[in-house]
């Protein structure tokens, strides 16, 4: 057993010079990082961005404003102050787009991110006798599974028969791009729906959302697209890839705090065409017309449509301070940085292999994954977690009964940051026997 360390004060300066050579190390200022009360580093280093991204600091002035606008003018706050509750979903309707490579009037803010699914699959999962079946990952999220066996079941479905789940390789953690493609070719004609994350929650794979999405309507078949752990990640050109729809949560790597404010991306093909059928309520038709309060809904054309009720003002107000930040940084320079700060905890992450168990199972390939690893570490994933968040200070999660996800994202982490992880994760880890 080696009582050396790879984590010295050379490489601890290293990276502390990484984030003083940084210009977007700045941004972390525009965020509320939690306290590490009684540790080594007056901070937490916080990886959990993935699960539960930090609140920036507008967002808490942003609700204030709306609770003072109510304490203020009750029912006149719909059509007054800076953003008029009647249109407030509009101040989004730009940075939602360009954040996710859609159009105007492709992207709209409502609901959360499995209603969403339901909603969308209620327009795009019409299936036939011969056509029935969704494709999802064999490594789907739990809630995602739950929504597409209730929507085969719903139709009248057997889901045995109705859900394919794509599994890897055999001694392979990750889908290979070429044999989605295959799938699709073979078994095409019987595939109503793909539905498939943009990003791998469990594994952090990037999928080729442009050739799947191709692939999928080569087949006849509808693409959509669960972006939860991409959108904010990782650059999108949802209007250009031909994307039918997609649907991601903004409490992840949008930082817009629990249970915020979901996203929705329909492509205009679909959302001008008022004979796609959609369910209806009263903010899906026209500002013009919705006060008329006639009988008949009329669709606003474009994706807006889809929203049923009026949005809850006080959740939407952290997402738009949040997608204004994304707005300002853009998300090509903030991928940039992303790359460079995870093949740093990649980087060091290699030295801990030399002498403890631990693989990084996310494709070493930096254009296959977004900013989380996730690391196979020896069972007991749980209490490794905990011991690191209790006796380290650094924050992750853990899918037992052995993956743990790291995520240093790059409006708030640190190269540092990631020195803390790796030196944290060679004190845990057991040495591996010689
Ligand atoms: C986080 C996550 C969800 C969560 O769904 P909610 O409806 O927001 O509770 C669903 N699907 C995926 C892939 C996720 O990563």
């Amino acid at each position: 057993m080696s009582s050396e360390t790879a984590f010295t004060t050379e490489s601890e300066s290293h990276a502390l010079e990484l984030d003083e050579a940084d210009p977007l190390s700045a941004l972390r200022s525009e965020f509320s990082i939690p306290a590490w009360q009684g540790g080594s580093y007056p901070e937490r280093a916080y990886f959990a961005g993935n699960s539960l991204g930090l609140m920036p600091t507008a967002a808490r002035n942003a609700v204030e404003d709306e609770l003072e606008k109510w304490a203020q003018l009750g029912h006149e706050g719909h059509w007054s102050g800076a953003f008029p509750w009647l249109r407030y979903h509009e101040a989004m309707r730009e940075t939602s787009a360009r954040l996710v490579g859609g159009r105007v009037g492709e992207t709209v803010c409502m609901n959360t991110l499995t209603v969403n699914l339901h909603l969308m699959m209620a327009s795009f999962y019409r299936p036939s006798a011969e056509r029935f079946r969704i494709v999802i990952e064999d490594s789907a999220f739990p809630s995602d599974s739950y929504a597409v066996v209730s929507q085969a079941r719903h139709h009248g479905f057997d889901p045995e028969a109705a859900i394919v789940r794509l599994k890897p390789r055999v001694g392979e953690h990750t889908l290979r791009t070429a044999d989605v493609v295959a799938f699709l070719q073979e078994h095409g004609h019987s595939i109503a729906l793909v539905l498939l994350g943009g990003v791998n929650y469990l594994t952090g794979q990037v999928m080729d959302i442009q050739a799947i999405t191709a692939a999928t309507h080569a087949a006849g078949a509808v693409s959509g697209w669960d972006l939860a752990h991409a959108v904010g990640n990782v650059p999108l050109s949802l209007h250009d890839w031909e994307v039918d729809w997609a649907a991601w949560c903004s409490y992840k790597y949008l930082n817009s705090g629990p249970g915020a404010i979901a996203g929705c991306f329909v492509h205009e093909r679909h959302a001008r065409n008022p004979e796609v059928p959609r369910l209806a309520g009263w903010w899906g038709n026209d500002l013009e017309v919705r006060f008329k309060m006639t009988p008949d809904f009329v669709p606003r054309r474009d994706v807006e449509s889809w929203q049923v009720s009026c949005p809850p003002v006080l959740s939407l107000a952290p997402v738009r301070v949040s997608l204004d930040l994304f707005d300002r940084v853009g998300m090509a320079a903030l991928r940039e940085r992303s790359v460079r700060l995870t093949g740093h905890l990649e980087a060091l992450l290699g030295r801990v292999a030399a002498s403890r168990d631990v693989e990084v199972i996310t494709p070493r390939d930096p254009a296959a994954r977004g900013c989380q690893l996730s690391l196979h570490v020896p069972s007991g994933a749980k209490e490794l977690s905990s011991r690191l968040r209790a006796e380290e200070g650094v924050d992750c999660d853990e899918r037992e009964p052995n993956v743990i996800r790291l995520a240093p994202t790059p409006l708030y982490n640190t190269f540092h940051d990631t020195w803390r992880a790796a030196a944290a994760l060679e004190r845990l880890l057991p040495a591996r026997p010689t």
